[in-house]
């Protein structure tokens, strides 16, 4: 055993400007990651040398150096390897091009830059998002983060868009700190299914997020970062184009799609940047059951927190009379069964009330801001998730599970297509 043991335990001596990178893929399995010596830093998170970070199933990280270090590994990864040729340079340059204009805002009062990242699936979107934030708020800067990437969110559950303040760099295995993000519902797992309702949200979160960011002189200057998902074509590039206008962007990063660069260079108003930047050779393209394997974790994380963060949710019945769930987006029907003046987009954006029933278990429940049952409904911003973990139709009951204790902030609900087994 002892044998074993010594075999998992591997040193690496990084030079400056190269990383290492490694996978975690079987489960059950941990990793440990010491800095020994040198400075060393995992996607903008410096590491302390000499502390254990321990990383599970599903990580796939680059630990990256300046200036050079020697790092262990203990425990079995999937894939262990040093790279030489990584874009941080780029990537940091990007950032100090950002940190001028930081400057510039700070001091004229202005706003600070608002950059949004865009790219096709699985070139590191956020991972350079999070490399962004995490050098501006090291520079003493407090960045909003927004996400409108509702497939692998990291904001709140998946289904949503929101924005964060980032006040410290993100940890190593929790991400950024979760404290009061601004949360709006979708509901689905990917913008195609209902564009419309895509569109009305992004353009509710960018007029928040600007009113904001005027309120805090820190982030005025500080600015933005827009992660984006990975729909670049066709109805997902308008989506793009629109959401650069809603939050008025400066600055486009893109992401290893030339064709996608050329278009927003030739679509985009000059006063807006557009810059291309390479996709860096250690991101892992992830497979569809990997993306839904991703999403029901971030759900259980939002529930259960993490192993060295864990979390005690609540579940507790409540009576079909206390409560009034809704569905965004009615039935699709054609042209020609519409009411007339009717078009088939506003079905897209209806307000569906729903009677309780067997179709809703283990399906998210959005706890909407909402004060009145109509439009409000779909523009409010939401106070958090509960699931659905039993329906009693006889006794007219609902039990969820929810991250508070009972009572609910607001007793108007809207379903989510987003569904978790709770397995505890
Ligand atoms: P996107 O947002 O474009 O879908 P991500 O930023 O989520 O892509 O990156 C995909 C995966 O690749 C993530 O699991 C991330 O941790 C990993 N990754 C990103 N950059 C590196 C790197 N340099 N080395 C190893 N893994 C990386």
């Amino acid at each position: 055993a002892s044998e074993d043991k010594k075999e998992h335990v591997q040193e690496f001596k990084l030079d400056p400007d190269s990383e290492l990178r490694f996978e975690v893929e079987s489960k059950g399995e941990k990793v440990f990651l010491i800095l020994k010596a040198g400075f060393a830093e995992v996607f903008g998170t410096e590491l302390v040398k000499g502390k254990q970070y321990e990383f599970t199933a599903g990580a796939k990280i680059a630990v990256f150096s300046w200036q050079g270090c020697t790092v262990e590994l203990k425990g079995k990864t999937d894939v262990s390897y040093v790279a030489r040729e990584t874009p941080m340079v780029i990537y940091c340059n990007c950032h100090a091009a950002l940190e001028d204009m930081r400057c510039d805002a700070e001091k004229e009062n202005k706003r600070g830059p608002i950059a949004m990242l865009v790219g096709p699936c699985d070139v590191g979107k956020s991972t350079v998002c999070r490399i962004l934030l995490n050098y501006a708020v090291r520079m003493g800067r407090r960045p909003l983060f927004v996400d409108l990437d509702v497939g692998q969110g990291q904001i709140s559950v998946p289904g949503t868009i929101g924005a964060l303040l980032i006040e410290r760099p993100a940890s190593l295995d929790e991400g950024f700190s979760q404290e009061a993000p601004l949360v709006y519902n979708f509901g689905h797992k990917t913008p195609q299914l209902n564009s419309t309702l895509f569109n009305m949200l992004f353009t509710q979160l960018a007029n928040s997020v600007k009113e904001k960011i005027e309120t805090n002189k820190k982030t005025k200057a500080s600015g933005v970062i827009i992660n984006t998902c990975g729909w670049v074509k066709g109805e997902g590039y308008k989506h793009l184009i629109q959401a650069a206008k809603a939050f008025e962007v400066d600055v486009i990063l893109v992401l290893d799609q030339e064709r996608l660069y050329n278009e927003l260079v030739r679509d985009m108003p000059n006063f807006i940047k557009v810059v291309f930047l390479p996709k860096s050779g250690g991101v892992v393209e992830r497979s569809q059951s990997a993306r839904a394997e991703s999403r029901d974790q971030r759900i259980r994380e939002y529930f259960y927190g993490t192993p060295k963060n864990s979390a005690y949710p609540h579940s507790f019945d409540i009576k079909w009379s206390e409560i009034k769930i809704f569905k965004i987006g009615g039935p699709a029907l054609p042209d020609s069964c519409l009411p007339l003046g009717m078009k088939a987009e506003d079905h897209l954006t209806k307000v569906v009330a729903l009677t309780p029933n067997p179709g809703m278990l283990h399906h998210l429940l959005a706890v909407s801001y909402a004060t009145k049952e109509d439009e409000e409904l779909i523009l409010s911003h939401v106070a958090g998730f509960v699931c659905v973990t039993n329906i009693d139709t006889e006794r007219q009951i609902l039990t969820l599970l929810s991250p508070q204790p009972k009572p609910l902030p607001n007793n108007l609900l809207v379903l989510s297509e987003l569904q978790f087994m709770d397995s505890h």
